[in-house]
């Protein structure tokens, strides 16, 4: 049994929804601007070709047929009683703001689906998405998990992600001021970030108060222009304990009431190139248990508010 010595967000949405709450990804067809608008040209560094964050989704059936085959199988393997549609690959508020409403409100009437989580970049947020975000939000359980990776703009940089951290700074206050959670997406062991690098990113997070982050490890896969790079030796890779002792410092970094989504990653095991020992998920995860309880520390031991 993991010792929650952190926020988890299960145990939150348990709690919220009295019953267990799955997310159940879907593919609503999305582009990104960061690959010309669309899905083929090369984005960010790491991204896979089937978009960032690519799990096994049906693709090309209809939102609702998507969510309604996973929750199927979700039932069947976790006894889910409530389901999170997680606009999860590429960017999802990229578009016109019909269609944004028309793929959200599909999700929203499929039986059992309880809320939203849209995936998105910094740079697709202008105000009137966010004006429909808000709306959502006031009519379900909405989260926007926006990805950053980190604070630092010569990472962003050189992970090619096409926006700086002002960008950021500015879609997250204006979706605060709009009153949406807000989830930020980070990884830990960029290429040239030291470990302070990393600590001032969780400072900051700390900082703005988040909702919630999504810790993710590095992630090298094929077809990638990282995974060229890692070709030719020039990724170091951190080592699992490196990770966990990273992923540690971060979550003692944080506010206790900002909820751990994630801390981990299982990147498409068809492509992975690096870090293998990324793929014992679990193994990870109670290596991180570990650690805390070695450390005897917990969630915002090391906040400092102000
Ligand atoms: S913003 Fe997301 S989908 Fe677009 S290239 Fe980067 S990681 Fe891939």
């Amino acid at each position: 049994m993991r010792r929650k010595a952190f926020n988890l967000y299960s145990t939150h949405l348990k709690q919220r929804f009295g019953g267990r709450v799955h997310k159940l990804s879907v593919d609503a067809g999305f582009g990104c601007p960061n690959r010309q608008g669309g899905r083929d040209a090369h984005g960010c560094l790491f991204c896979a070709p089937g978009g960032s964050g690519a799990v096994s989704i049906e693709r090309n059936q209809s939102i609702a047929l998507q969510l309604e085959r996973s929750k199927q199988l979700m039932r069947r393997k976790y006894r889910a009683k409530w389901f999170i549609a997680y606009f999860q690959p590429f960017s999802n508020t990229f578009g016109p703001l019909a269609k944004l409403r028309h793929c959200y409100d599909q999700a929203l009437a499929v039986e059992d689906v309880v809320g939203l989580a849209i995936g998105t970049r910094p740079d697709c947020l202008p105000p009137e998405t966010l004006d429909l975000l808000a709306e959502y939000h006031q009519q379900t359980y909405l989260w926007l998990e926006i990805g950053l990776q980190t604070m630092h703009n010569r990472s962003l940089d050189f992970l090619q992600r096409g926006h700086d951290y002002r960008c950021f700074l500015d879609a997250y206050r204006q979706a605060k001021e709009r009153g949406v959670r807000v989830c930020v997406h980070l990884i830990l062991g960029l290429p040239g970030e030291s470990r302070e690098d990393i600590l001032a990113t969780a400072a900051e997070m700390a900082r703005l108060k988040v909702d919630g982050v999504k810790l993710h490890l590095l992630h090298v896969l094929q077809g990638t222009p990282l995974g060229e790079l890692y070709q030719q030796g020039q990724v170091p890779m951190l080592e699992m304990q490196e990770y966990v002792e990273l992923a540690v410092d971060f979550i003692e970094r944080l506010p206790p009431e900002t909820l751990i989504q994630r801390l981990t990653g299982d990147g498409p095991r068809d492509i992975l190139l690096a870090p293998l020992w990324s793929m014992d998920k679990w193994e990870v995860l109670n290596a991180i248990d570990d650690e805390l309880r070695l450390r005897g520390s917990k969630q915002g031991d090391k906040y400092q508010s102000g």
